[in-house]
């Protein structure tokens, strides 16, 4: 179901938020609600409404339009769009809702309807998940989607041998006179019997129902370029949905999730690892075979180390898509205590207890309770 909440709401920002701060909140509410990693019931719907939230603020000119309008209107729109039956992002035509609140059968910024009204084809937006690998060094992806192709049979018109439209003489638009409690005025809308083309035809295609076009079945190689992350977008101009009377087609969006990694953690271009390492390893130090994304390399890790100690290694992290220049990784220390301790262990854990084991921070403690 389209979401009753409004998008800042949704997505935790404020209305002065700024792209980057819009991005950000997206990408941690992504992978939080994402449906193949969160087990919440309602994880599907939360996902769908982060990403309608985000697909219109992450545009400042839909922005802008939604700032202007509010957000009942978006709603309505979304319902009036036709044949959704609630708001699906993932094949939600974008440029539908916006044609149909602001296009010309609502007066806006009328193109006057002209006798062969060229219409670019809409944009589409398709979800893409990709592992962790697959966005950190790129890959190639058979990617399916359903888009519109010009019809062949027709050339693209609907129909054959073309008369001049007896409704609208041609021009492409009716007047009609409306009644509102400012009094009568005269609206002009686009012909509901050539739909603005000026002219209909004695035969209609039966390919294409007369549409001028047909939804087709593609498969695309596309190549996802390295150190995409959630969120991100990829154009493929060109790819989406045909354009009208010749005009030309729409772009294809790419919108990346990527799965999460049972060990690398990422940040932006950094990667977090957490290392677990034995309470004995941790007292005398020791030399780990640290796993980095471009393969394994030897840390030496100090005496008197802690848990949540951090060592940077530099530049193995994630080669930024744009920028190229690569992120650092950071080892956290994760010292793991026994749970269970055999005879001897224990035994060797009383005799160390003998020894002075207390530290700087340990006595100041110990001196603060005695004063307490
Ligand atoms: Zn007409
Ligand atoms: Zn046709």
């Amino acid at each position: 179901m389209a979401s009753s909440k409004d998008y800042y709401e949704t997505l935790g920002v404020n209305k002065n938020a700024s792209q980057a701060e819009i991005k950000s909140a997206f990408r941690k509410l992504a992978k939080q609600y994402h449906p193949d990693i969160c087990k919440e019931e309602n994880a599907e719907a939360k996902f769908k409404e982060v990403q309608e939230a985000y697909a219109v603020l992450s545009d400042e000119n839909k922005r802008k339009q939604y700032d202007q309008f509010g957000h009942d209107a978006f709603q309505q729109a979304a319902g009036g769009a036709g044949g959704y039956g609630g708001f699906n992002a993932q094949d939600f035509d974008f440029s539908d809702i916006f044609d149909s609140i602001f296009g010309n059968s609502f007066g806006f910024g009328s193109s006057g309807g002209s006798k062969s009204r060229q219409t670019r084809g809409s944009d589409k937006l398709i979800h893409i998940n990709l592992d962790f690998e697959e966005a950190v060094f790129g890959c190639e992806k058979q990617i399916k989607v359903n888009v519109s192709e010009k019809c062949d049979e027709c050339k693209g018109e609907g129909g054959f041998d073309s008369e001049t439209c007896s409704t609208c003489h041609g021009s492409g638009t009716v007047t009609q006179q409306q009644r509102s409690l400012f009094g009568s005025f005269m609206t002009r809308t686009t012909c509901p019997d050539c739909n603005g083309e000026g002219k209909t035809y004695k035969k209609k295609c039966n390919h294409c129902h007369g549409r001028g076009t047909i939804n087709k079945d593609k498969t695309l190689n596309v190549t996802i370029p390295a150190g995409v992350d959630t969120g991100n977008r990829l154009r493929l101009s060109g790819k989406g949905e045909a354009g009208i009377n010749g005009g030309p087609n729409g772009d294809l969006y790419l919108e990346f999730t990527v799965k999460p990694h049972e060990f690398f953690q990422r940040d932006d271009d950094d990667i977090y690892l957490k290392v677990p390492i034995t309470v004995a390893e941790a007292a005398l130090g020791c030399k780990k075979t640290i796993p980095t994304i471009y393969g394994n390399i030897k840390l030496t890790i100090p005496s008197g180390t802690n848990t949540g100690d951090k060592h940077r290694i530099k530049e193995k992290g994630i080669k930024n898509a744009t920028t190229r220049n690569k992120g650092d990784m950071y080892v956290v220390i994760d010292v793991k205590f026994p749970e269970k301790l055999t005879y001897e262990q224990k035994k060797l854990f009383e005799k160390l207890e003998k020894t002075d084991l207390e530290d700087k921070e340990i006595n100041k403690f110990n001196k603060f309770v005695k004063n307490n």
